[in-house]
């Protein structure tokens, strides 16, 4: 059993307990009705919320283990709280396009997950037919790309792929996440910032114009108009696009969007020049727009918030010469992504109870996984984290459990210090240490 004064349900945070058999959530009562003799965690004063979900990791093994790999992610994950990810289809070699691909991932992953993972399919230029195969086999969700993907072998699609793709996944009920950027805007920035100089921010901040986004946004809405089929805006970066999401949803298009701690907290004018640890696509934009992303969560046209976590090996991201043009893409966020969210969260004064909605609930629902994961009710996983939201750390990159320290949250002070972490009611995490051996499983099947 597990109680608390302060536990997250779906309707409210109120003194609870936590009836757990089997790893599986057999009962929520009072907080004093605990039977006799039964082994009980008592979080006391500390939030005992729903594991989080986090729907969008870059895992990049196998192939390329040396980014980031299973042990390492679902270790971090763990120590953040999160206790399922859905690892994307690509950065990883093979990438994940073909049921073959997808054994070779699970044969990777097998026997080193400390959290739950779940896997994406990817949508490429050529595997029409893999689709369906791959859905059966048990992807959560498919991932495609609008322009290069920054891997060659993970080709970028078009309208022409995307709507029989659409088709066959709309007849699985699998939703489409998309990589909103369109090249043109890209390829006219890229025009316009010859000479610029590649070690300052601005200048990238510039070669990625919102308007690629938003353009990209509005082709993906009219896809899923007229497939009506479920597309996914994966890490919205350009509030210019949320009234289009707004419209379209208003309107019952099946679009949904996410977006990512980075984009919550940093804005690009404290941004260091070649501080390329920041680098990510789209781009960390200005602080108005930052604002306009938090008002696109509590209005409700953003969904979810979730990583992004999408590390690489350190000399790819070009550090000591601080090129940002030459740098590889890609925050590495998985273990902070509770307390960077929850430390914005806190300064505008909204509840812990919504932090669950858009890091639990929600991913959880994207992913199909609804019925066993994202809240604390019977039936469901007990999968919990029991954390400190009025307790402040500093975050020191070569203390996290990611592969590599180097991290844009290093030195940052964050509210949120997680405590234990629970997975199907197993200690996964508690107070900087990992279970013993792996207590992750893999999630087949929406
Ligand atoms: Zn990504």
């Amino acid at each position: 059993m597990v109680r608390g004064e302060r536990v997250v349900l779906p309707d409210g945070i109120r003194p609870a307990a936590i009836h757990i058999e089997r790893g599986i959530i057999s009962d929520v009562s009072g907080r004093a009705d605990v039977p006799a003799g039964a082994p009980l965690h008592d979080a006391g004063q500390l939030l005992v919320s729903p594991g989080l979900v986090d729907s969008h990791v870059h895992v990049n093994e196998p192939g390329r283990s040396e980014w980031e790999g299973f042990a390492s992610a679902t270790r971090a994950a763990a120590a953040g709280g999160v206790t399922t990810i859905v690892d994307m289809p690509l950065n990883s070699i093979p990438a994940t396009t073909t049921v073959a691909a997808l054994e070779t991932k699970q044969a990777a992953a097998d026997g080193q997950s400390w959290v739950d993972v779940g896997f994406h399919g990817g949508v490429v230029p050529g595997n029409l037919a893999d689709l369906e195969p791959l859905c059966r086999a048990g992807v959560l969700g498919f991932k495609c790309f609008l322009l290069p993907s920054g891997v060659d072998e993970f080709g970028h699609v078009g309208e022409a792929e995307l709507a029989p793709a659409l088709d066959v996944l709309r007849a699985a009920g699998v939703p489409l996440s998309c990589h909103a950027e369109l090249a043109g805007p890209i390829a006219a920035a890229a025009d316009e910032l010859l000479g610029e100089s590649p070690y300052r921010y601005l200048t990238y901040l510039r070669s990625r114009p919102p308007g690629a986004e938003d353009q990209a946004i509005a082709l993906l809405i009219a896809l899923a108009r007229r497939q009506r089929a479920a597309v996914h805006v994966v890490h919205c970066a350009s509030a210019g696009a949320l009234a289009l999401l707004e419209a379209a949803r208003q309107e019952g298009v099946p679009v949904s969007a996410e977006t990512c701690p980075h984009y919550l907290h940093f804005a690009a004018d404290q941004i260091p020049d070649r501080a390329t640890e920041y680098k990510c696509a789209p781009p960390i934009r200005d602080a108005d727009n930052r604002e306009r992303l938090w008002q696109g969560l509590t209005s409700g046209v953003l969904d979810m918030i979730v990583s992004d976590h999408s590390p690489c090996a350190p000399e790819l991201k070009r550090r000591r010469r601080g090129d940002f043009l030459a740098a590889w893409g890609g925050v590495a966020s998985l273990q902070l992504a509770l307390p960077a969210a929850w430390t914005e969260m806190r300064r505008r004064g909204l509840a812990a109870s919504r932090l669950s909605d858009w890091m639990a609930a929600a991913p959880a629902r994207h992913a199909g996984l609804g019925k066993r994961k994202g809240a604390i009710a019977r039936g469901l996983d007990a999968d919990l984290v029991v954390w400190d939201p009025d307790a402040a750390f500093q975050v020191d990159g070569g203390r996290l459990h990611h592969k590599h320290p180097l991290t844009p949250y290093h030195g940052e002070t964050l509210f949120g210090v997680v405590d234990t972490t629970f997975v199907r009611g197993q200690i996964a995490y508690r107070h900087g240490q990992h279970a013993a051996g792996p207590t992750g499983r893999f999630l087949l099947g929406r």
